[in-house]
């Protein structure tokens, strides 16, 4: 019996340290290691911490000259606002859908001109891919963008730094992901989101593939269901809120104040 309690305690007080140490080096043990994330504070968002039920849903590779119409259908019913991110070849093939897209309220964004991965790529010929991009998405509905999301999510904390220096923008990631681009088919996608989306989240999906368009009114009024409300992400990152005091990305250690388990921002 004694040691059996001898166990016990030695079980309590070791899951204690794991906890606390769990606790302190958060950012390592929970979600993907962004270790940029704190050299550029404000500039780079996959979440935004906000007072409210608020979401960003945002959409992909687009315009598809077939399928973003009937997305931009069921958005106007829904009087949903959404982000879209833009291959610039795409812009240029379908100026018309790109201009329904703003005159409706939603936002519009960079996705480089041809979706090449602009981390292994050298600083001209990105430039290249963003200003080409950004011209097209001008010419077609006279907005200029101010957001980024890099194909693939891929890119380096020195590129985030001089992309947002000359081009202004920020850097759009998502933090759920129902990987609809593997076309698991309409119900798989519709289910991740629901399980996935909370205050704040960007959610990803892209507006290129049929199943993802098939998913919409699922997601869209289940999503209504529980209570969230749809803003752009623009919208989103003005909400921003500070979070309460909790072991932060940086170096210094702080001391945990809270034991509620809330999410890490990478801004
Ligand atoms: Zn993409």
């Amino acid at each position: 019996m004694l040691i059996f309690r001898f166990l016990l305690f030695s079980l309590v007080t070791s899951f204690g340290i794991v906890a606390v140490r769990a606790d302190a080096v958060a950012p390592q043990t929970g979600e993907k290691p962004k270790p940029a994330a704190t050299a550029e504070p404000g500039i780079t968002f996959d979440w935004v911490h906000v007072d409210g039920p608020y979401v960003a849903m945002t959409f992909d590779d687009g315009p598809s000259a077939k399928l973003t119409p009937k997305l931009l259908d069921l958005l106007a019913a829904h009087h949903i606002k959404a982000t879209f991110f833009l291959i610039g070849q795409n812009v240029a093939e379908n100026p018309d859908i790109v201009a329904r897209e703003v005159r409706e309220g939603h936002e519009i964004a960079n996705h480089s001109w041809s979706h090449p991965n602009l981390a292994k790529m050298s600083d001209d010929r990105v430039r290249d891919q963003l200003h080409k991009t950004e011209d097209a998405i001008r010419s077609a509905s006279g907005n200029r963008p101010t957001l980024l999301r890099p194909p693939y999510g891929s890119i380096t904390a020195r590129q985030k730094k001089w992309i947002n220096q000359e081009f202004g923008y920020k850097i759009v990631l998502w933090d759920v992901d129902p990987l609809d681009w593997r076309r698991p088919g309409s119900n798989v996608v519709c289910n991740r989101i629901i399980k996935m989306a909370r205050a704040g989240s960007i959610i990803l999906a892209h507006d290129i593939h049929p199943g993802t368009i098939e998913a919409m009114p699922c997601v869209l009024s289940q999503l209504e269901a529980k209570g969230f409300k749809f803003v752009t992400v623009s919208e989103l990152i003005a909400m921003h809120t500070p979070l309460p005091p909790k072991p932060s990305p940086s170096p210094k250690s702080i001391p945990p104040k809270s034991t509620s388990p809330s999410p890490t921002p990478h801004n």
